[in-house]
């Protein structure tokens, strides 16, 4: 078996031996429709088994949700700004494993040593929960005070085991079609408890509780906490994404021999009578063997709408169920004033209306530390998820100051010396009802395959690392049609360490 990347790691797919792949009279080509963390990551493990790979990416830069682009201070200073902080847990490691294609080291990601989330009425702390699963929630329940004797009496333990009990059947079947507002209401936690200690899991994947599965919200649960012994505490990376992470990708890419094409739209698909594909962006048709079609919500139900020969009504009716959940803001500010000494460059926040999280980006990365040191000003970013539909920006922008006002006062009265907002909705939804539905990897169509945060995985797996595994898993499964073994993919634990062989039993919600 190919060396775990993680003590803890659980491998999903490795391969059973080296092979690459046999061209017996041409050279294979792939093109990857999207330059996200799914496309790159199957264009990196196509482009590795010798496949020529073209890679379309409509933005002018790569990285898609997680990219970042050039922009100018009114100063003349250069920066990078990005789609808003990520953090990069690290039982990301299908994630971490392309990373290390470019950075063996990870000398890009630091690690931090809190993850704090911070509501007016006290804080909580995830740091040192790097134990058995069955140890961290017993220490985590133990020390938060937000759960006394008394309200542990109170809790509904059917529905709160269900958190040790995932397994995708079982899970799926109970709690696919309840809401997760509904599921945690269920347990009877103190709202106080509910704020701090599971409101971020609920927000983090950008859905509203109301319309979000609560067996997608379960495996949110497994995957970062009760299964995950490589701990809640996360790297973030010390310069932006694109000087990090994405440039040098797509310099590895250049080396490997794949064409990328930034600035390239795909408008739609056509199998040819040869059993090949043409991919029309616009202007041009390319030919090719295989595609990989990792493009956001959005992009995949415009270019299958549009193109012609993918004729699978069930498999046409999994794409157009996909929808985008609702919109969030990301509001990066230049402050004239130093936030104080010892803020975490990350924390999450609960209970101050719209706001979901602070980062204070001089503690993050370098450009940031230099303006901050060069101006004595502070870099802050704001991020609100799950926005309901209409809502006024000038009043979200106002709710967002005052919530850092009130955590961290010393921001009252503070100058905007420059901001950056971006109002997005482009993040897939998890409804109650979805998972059935939801499209695999593996499509009808031989040599076609999809890959992204939006498709369902054999494996537990969420945002980052799920589009990244969804990509590596997408490039395996063209590959495996041609006899070639898989890149090596991992996950924590695909079963929670109390799943039993039974289904979940559906009372334990309302
Ligand atoms: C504000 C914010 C904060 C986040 N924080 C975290 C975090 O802390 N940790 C974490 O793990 N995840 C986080 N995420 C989620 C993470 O960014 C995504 O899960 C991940 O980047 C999705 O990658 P992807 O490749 O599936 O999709 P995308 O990144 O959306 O890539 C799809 C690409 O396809 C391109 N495209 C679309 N249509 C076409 C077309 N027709 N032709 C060519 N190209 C096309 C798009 O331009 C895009 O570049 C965050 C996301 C946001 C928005």
């Amino acid at each position: 078996m190919t060396r775990p990347v993680s003590r803890h790691a659980v491998p999903v797919a490795q391969p059973g031996s080296a092979s690459r792949l046999a061209r017996p009279d041409r050279l294979l080509t792939a093109t990857v429709i999207g330059g996200g963390l799914a496309g790159l990551a199957a264009a990196v493990v196509l482009a590795e088994q010798g496949v020529a790979v073209t890679v379309l990416e409509r933005e002018p830069f790569l990285g898609g949700r997680a990219g970042a682009w050039t922009d100018q201070l009114k100063d003349g200073t250069p920066f990078e700004m990005e789609r808003g902080f990520h953090a990069f847990f690290r039982q990301y490691y299908n994630l971490r494993q392309l990373i290390r294609r470019v950075d063996p080291e990870l000398a890009c990601l630091k690690p931090t040593d809190d993850y704090p989330i911070l509501t007016p009425t006290g804080n909580e702390s995830f740091a040192g929960l790097t134990h058995a699963p069955l140890v961290n929630v017993a220490k985590l329940t133990w020390r938060t005070e937000t759960l006394g004797l008394r309200d542990l009496m109170k809790v509904n333990v059917p529905a709160a085991l269900a958190m040790l009990r995932f397994d995708f059947t079982g899970t799926y079947a109970a709690f696919d079609q309840v809401t997760a507002g509904e599921y945690l209401d269920s347990l009877n936690f103190p709202a106080v408890a509910r704020q701090r200690l599971l409101h971020v899991f609920a927000h983090s994947c950008f859905n509203p509780q109301a319309d979000m599965s609560a067996a997608d919200l379960l495996q949110m649960l497994h995957f970062y906490f009760t299964a995950n012994h490589d701990g809640l505490v996360f790297d973030v990376a010390n310069r932006p994404f694109g000087r990090a992470i994405f440039t040098p990708l797509g310099a590895l890419l250049g080396r490997l021999g794949t064409t990328v094409r930034t600035g390239a739209v795909a408008r739609a698909l056509e199998r040819r009578p040869d059993g090949r594909w043409s991919v029309d962006t616009g202007g041009e048709t390319l030919t090719t063997d295989l595609v990989v079609l990792a493009t956001d919500v959005p992009g995949v139900k415009a270019v299958v709408g549009a193109s012609r020969g993918l004729d699978d009504a069930p498999w046409q009716e999994r794409i157009r169920a996909l929808r985008v959940t609702n919109a969030f803001a990301v509001w990066r500010l230049w402050l004239d004033r130093r936030v104080d000494t010892g803020r975490a460059g990350f924390a999450g926040t609960a209970g101050v209306g719209p706001l979901d999280n602070i980062s204070v980006y001089e503690n993050l990365e370098d450009e940031s530390r230099d303006w901050a040191a060069r101006t004595g000003g502070s870099v802050v970013e704001l991020h609100a998820y799950a926005l309901p539909a209409g809502t006024d920006q000038a009043g979200l922008k106002r709710q967002l100051l005052e919530g850092l006002n009130l955590l961290y006062p010393e921001t009252r009265g503070a100058s905007l010396i420059e901001e950056r907002w971006l109002l997005r909705q482009d993040c897939p939804a998890f409804a109650p009802g979805s998972h059935a539905l939801r499209p695999e990897v593996r499509t009808p169509f031989r040599g076609l395959a999809l890959a992204g945060d939006f498709v369902r995985l054999p494996f537990p797996s969420a945002l980052m690392e799920r589009a990244t595994a969804a990509g590596m898993l997408a490039a395996n499964t063209l590959l495996g049609e041609l006899g070639v073994a898989p890149e090596p993919l991992w996950s924590v634990a695909v079963r929670g360490p109390l799943a039993s062989r039974k289904p979940v039993p559906r009372r334990s919600t309302p």
